[in-house]
């Protein structure tokens, strides 16, 4: 695709509205739409074409993104605007959804005379604006070749996972590990509290042990060692635990659909529906404090 492509953009928010202007910024033609005046605005900003309707950004372009908040708000907006696209028109959904609505996204455009990939994301709001986000991409391979140049422009690596749905396996699959290992860690951390070692010493031994991991040494749970990390910022996101509570339970979801016995996966989904529904704006990493005021006063 070249710079000529027009580019629909659906769904202007916390990523999609920095992901867009990259796209501006590199001299693609985009045609915006988001519900939503105050994302509109942004987007005119930053020099996109905000169209009144989904289907009028859709009926002029090459190639259309979308960046929703669920699976069944994808597949709502497919529904009503793939018979106004051109035949051929290549969709690309990069929202973080359930792998079986990936698939019916993509059958739903195939059955329509389009072609569609999906591409979530990760790397958070920090990454859509610096287009340094990972793209993990399902679906045919002409498709990812068409559409590799506009993701390197709002990505900094692109991985082609295998056909439609894998790129929201891939997803899922980090983030439950993530999910897991943050809780693992956490409880890690208060047992170290408990028998007195300090945060600063748990460090300095578990960064280069065995139990080292990203959850760690990139985003620490306690203020400190990582000084980036979102625990010396009193927990404000970085990767709020909503987003965390949906990703874990799509990855719940996905467990029981294909008979997989992830006892660990769903109870990281339980853990964290349970803390959402106090600290769902928390970064995820809070859960730490979480487990620390659960453990209070059991000590023998
Ligand atoms: P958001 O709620 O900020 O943005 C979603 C946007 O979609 C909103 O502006 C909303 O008005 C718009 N929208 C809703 N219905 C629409 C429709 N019919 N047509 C056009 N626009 C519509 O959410 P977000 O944080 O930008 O996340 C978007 C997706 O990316 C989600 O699937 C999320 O799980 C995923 N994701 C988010 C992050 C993150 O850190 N925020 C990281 C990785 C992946």
């Amino acid at each position: 695709m070249s710079n000529n492509t027009k580019v629909g953009f659906l769904g202007l928010g916390h990523m999609g509205g920095p992901m867009a202007a990259n796209l501006v910024k590199a001299g693609y033609d985009v045609l915006a739409f988001d519900p939503v005046p105050a994302a509109q605005d942004q987007a005119r900003q930053d020099g996109a074409t905000v169209v009144a309707t989904a289907a009028e950004a859709v009926s002029a372009s090459d190639i259309v993104i979308t960046m929703l908040p669920n699976g069944r708000i994808v597949l709502d907006l497919y529904n009503e605007v793939l018979s106004a696209a051109k035949p051929g028109t290549l969709f690309v959904d990069c929202s973080t959804i359930d792998v079986a609505d990936a698939k019916q996204a993509a059958e739903l455009a195939a059955a329509a005379g389009h072609r569609a990939l999906d591409a979530p994301v990760s790397g958070g709001v920090a990454g859509a604006a610096a287009g340094t986000l990972t793209f993990m991409v399902g679906g045919a391979d002409a498709d990812f070749a068409d559409t590799l140049p506009l993701l390197e422009v709002m990505g900094g690596k692109v991985v082609h996972c295998g056909g439609a749905g894998v790129g929201q396996a891939a997803k899922i699959c980090n983030n439950m590990l993530l999910g897991i290992s943050m809780i693992g860690l956490s409880e890690a951390i208060v047992l170290g509290e408990k028998l007195g070692l300090t945060h600063d010493k748990f460090f300095d031994v578990v960064s280069t042990a065995s139990g080292q991991s990203w959850a760690l040494t990139s985003y620490c749970p306690v203020p400190g060692p990582v000084p980036t990390s979102p625990a010396n910022n009193d927990y404000k996101p970085g990767f709020a635990t909503a987003l965390m509570n949906k990703d874990l339970g799509l990855a719940a979801n996905a467990l029981r659909a294909n008979g997989v016995d992830g006892q660990i996966g769903q109870l990281a989904a339980d853990i964290y529906n349970r803390f959402n529904q106090d600290e769902a704006g928390k970064d995820f990493s809070a859960i730490v404090t979480d487990i620390r005021k659960r453990s209070e006063g059991e000590t023998k």
